[in-house]
């Protein structure tokens, strides 16, 4: 099935069209700061990927979605000639609230739910919708599906989900953690499921999601019971930018010590801070790590800080759960950094997570699904890729044939 994925942000718009058969992008799109004067797409297609770069200022992202359309039917290059060749549409929505459970199908009901969850992610699904509701008006016979960053999370237990804050915001704001990342822990627990030969529904697993963002997620009998994301992907564990979980007493301080505004101090919790503000360097990893090596103290402290709070989040969830099978490793860290699994995983041993150090060498081995612990390991140790753009085009493929 040819299935166009869209994956839109507050300021950006990642498109792949993927035939699903065999597993294959055949045009991939990127949009960057989007709304702005410097916004620009790149588009390419199979087989070689030689990008073009078009200007895209000030264009909505609905908008800049429309222009990729018409290149898709216009440029040569293109496996498509007219838009009725999608047979699908994957649409990545980031909050589906207590709404979706699962991957849907976007009929009148759904579209009006998906209003009714806007003011959960109001930077994310406002642009995501707007894109559906455009491929609605020039595509309506094509079905179109929405894949969840939180559905997964949808099943952990109201003592998970709740916080300790008075009732009445949760009655009249909602406000409970809804997790995130959904998609990449729910195919992680499959791959590992996969690589240990066993069912999913007989495993307790610890799915670990480090990237720019990063979550970690316990995975009982294939169901997601706790997850350190929360109301927003802000909980947790620090991330590239984010901060992570921090005493909120922080937040009143530094506003009334400094005069910050809502929008100031929100700014400074999600971009400015985690690895980047401990580092001062940056927020790429692979960049902190080369300073750290070259005797950076404030690189090393930031490293330090990343892994400790990784591996207090691991041993809450090993605590949380009535057994653990495995620990799965995905996203750009937990995937690519063989230096930092190491490093994680020499605090676990106790727990019974040994990692077996030729195994976890990346050497040839990326892009590899694989276990990294000692043969006997009491927990497993797995790594495994993770592809946003592939398994939307997979869970949207699975759902329309179900469907018929
Ligand atoms: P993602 O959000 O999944 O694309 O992951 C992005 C993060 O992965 C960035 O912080 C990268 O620096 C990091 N990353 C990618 N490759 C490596 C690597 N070989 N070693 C350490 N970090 C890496």
């Amino acid at each position: 099935m040819l299935v166009l994925v869209v994956n839109a942000g507050s300021s950006s718009l990642k498109s792949q069209l993927i035939e699903t058969h065999g597993k294959e992008a055949r045009m991939k799109c990127l949009a960057e700061k989007v709304g702005t004067p410097e916004a620009t797409m790149t588009v390419a297609f199979a087989p070689d990927f030689h990008k073009a770069t078009y200007d895209v200022a000030g264009l909505s992202v609905a908008r800049c979605l429309e222009k990729l359309l018409d290149i898709m039917v216009s440029d040569p290059a293109s496996p498509i000639s007219r838009l009725d060749q999608i047979e699908a549409i994957g649409n990545r929505i980031v909050a589906g609230g207590e709404f979706f459970t699962r991957t849907t199908l976007i009929d009148d009901a759904a579209r009006r739910n998906l209003t009714r969850c806007e003011e959960l992610a109001p930077l994310h699904n406002p642009p995501a919708d707007e894109c559906i509701d455009m491929l609605r008006t020039l595509l309506p016979n094509t079905p179109q599906v929405a894949v969840f960053d939180t559905a997964f999370h949808q099943t952990m237990p109201a003592k998970a989900y709740m916080y300790p804050l008075p009732m009445r915001y949760y009655d009249e704001y909602s406000i409970r953690r809804y997790g995130a990342h959904g998609t990449s822990h729910r195919y992680a627990a499959q791959q590992a499921a996969a690589l240990l030969e066993r069912p999913l529904s007989d495993l307790g697993l610890i799915t670990c999601h480090l990237g720019n963002g990063g979550s970690i997620t316990a995975v009982n009998h294939g169901k997601s019971i706790d997850t350190t994301m929360g109301f927003t992907p802000l909980e947790g564990l620090m991330m590239g930018t984010r901060s992570g979980s921090i005493d909120p007493a922080i937040i009143t301080y530094i506003m009334r010590r400094e005069g910050k505004t809502f929008d100031e101090m929100d700014k400074i919790l999600n971009n400015e801070s985690g690895v980047l503000g401990i580092s001062g360097i940056g927020s790429d990893m692979r960049d902190v790590l080369t300073a750290a090596e070259n005797g950076d103290d404030r690189a090393e402290l930031a490293i330090d800080m990343y892994v400790y709070r990784i591996q207090k989040a691991i041993g809450s969830y090993y605590a949380a759960m009535t057994r653990t099978d495995a620990v799965v490793m995905t996203a750009g860290i937990g995937e690519n950094s063989a230096h930092l699994r190491e490093r994680i995983f020499a605090g676990l041993a106790h727990m019974g997570m040994i990692l077996d150090k030729e195994r976890n060498d990346v050497t040839g081995q990326i892009g590899v699904n694989r276990i990294i612990s000692i043969d006997d390991s009491p927990i497993k140790i797995c790594v495994v890729t993770t592809n946003e753009e592939m398994r939307i085009a997979c869970e949207t493929n699975d759902l329309v044939s179900q469907i018929g």
